[in-house]
């Protein structure tokens, strides 16, 4: 009895030590039941993929994800067979979810350009600041954080790049605005204020026992000395007395479009200068063929005077 004993236990010892010769044990690593190999230490392992995957802070990199995260169980193995932890590190890497941070420039919440970084968003706004500034720029620029998972969708530009892209952006929302506030536009010419108030004396095209020919201007009477306002902007063409007009002052304010103010009493520009709408460029008076103060506007289209009336004081 006791021998027997004695044999059975012998046997189990030697099973145990040919088990143990033969085989270890080890964890196999998972999946979706898929097996991706054999590893010795689970913590380590862990700490490998945290290493080489998750922490990996590469440039605009937010952050790395796994697929799905890998089962552990642990197997007796022959001891011949090898264990491959790098090797499912790489297959883990090639599923891994990496999310990609960049810097969206914003006008008016519409995106316009991107950047890699914070530092450089808010480079470009700075200079857009700094390029418009007390230019009463009616525009929301904005910087927003923006995420991907696949950087080559996301074309980021550098600083230089964007915030050319930007100003072009800028100017064109800019003249859109301005056409908006315009009274009137006339091939592309924002006309954006009424040279003087006033009352209309004569309008387009009317005969008169003191012209010779019809009427190629508008007349609005107001007092001598008024502020004439230039009604677009451009650039000062023609200041002299000529004939009927009087002191006639013209401005062209380019493709094709000029406007004329005659009768002046005072010529306050000069030809050559650059006209903004709005400024003052001479004082209502009645020189020339004229029966009492008022301006005598013309605007011309490739030298052809057009209804003023078309545009502006409609009423
Ligand atoms: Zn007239």
């Amino acid at each position: 009895m006791f021998r027997t004993l004695i044999i059975m236990l012998l046997g189990l010892i030697l099973t145990i030590a040919m088990l143990v010769i033969k085989y270890k044990p080890v964890y196999v690593v998972k999946v979706n039941d898929e097996i991706l190999g054999y590893i010795e230490n689970e913590e380590s392992f862990k700490n490998k993929i945290n290493e080489k995957i998750i922490n990996n802070n590469g440039e605009n990199i937010d952050s790395v994800s796994l697929y799905k995260e890998p089962q552990y169980e642990l197997e007796l193995i022959k001891r011949n067979k090898e264990t491959n932890e790098s090797e499912i590190i790489a297959k883990l890497e090639e599923t891994a979810i990496t999310t990609y941070k960049f810097y969206a420039v914003t006008l008016d919440g519409k995106t316009q350009e991107y950047v890699d970084t914070l530092e450089e968003a808010k480079k470009v706004v700075k200079k857009i600041d700094s390029e418009y500034k007390g230019n009463d720029l009616d525009l929301d620029i904005s910087i927003d954080e923006k995420y991907t998972q696949n950087a080559e969708d996301v074309k980021t530009d550098n600083v230089e790049v964007a915030e050319t892209s930007l100003e072009d952006e800028i100017k064109k929302i800019l003249e859109k605005q301005e056409a908006k506030k315009a009274l009137a536009t006339i091939n592309g010419i924002n006309l954006s204020v009424l040279p003087v108030s006033g009352t209309i004396t004569s309008r387009f095209g009317e005969s008169s026992s003191i012209r010779s020919s019809t009427h190629t201007g508008l007349d609005i009477a107001c007092k001598t000395g008024t502020d004439i306002k230039v009604i677009a902007d451009g650039k000062v063409v023609f200041t002299e007395y000529n004939g009927s007009y009087g002191n006639l002052i013209k401005v062209d304010h380019g493709n094709g479009v000029q406007t004329w103010y005659a009768h002046c009493n005072k010529i306050y520009s000069n030809v050559g200068d650059t006209v903004k709408s709005g400024d003052i460029i001479g004082a209502v008076g009645s020189t020339g063929n004229s029966t009492g103060p008022h301006l005598h506007l013309e605007i011309r289209i490739n030298s052809v005077a057009i209804n003023p009336q078309k545009y502006l004081y409609k009423k």
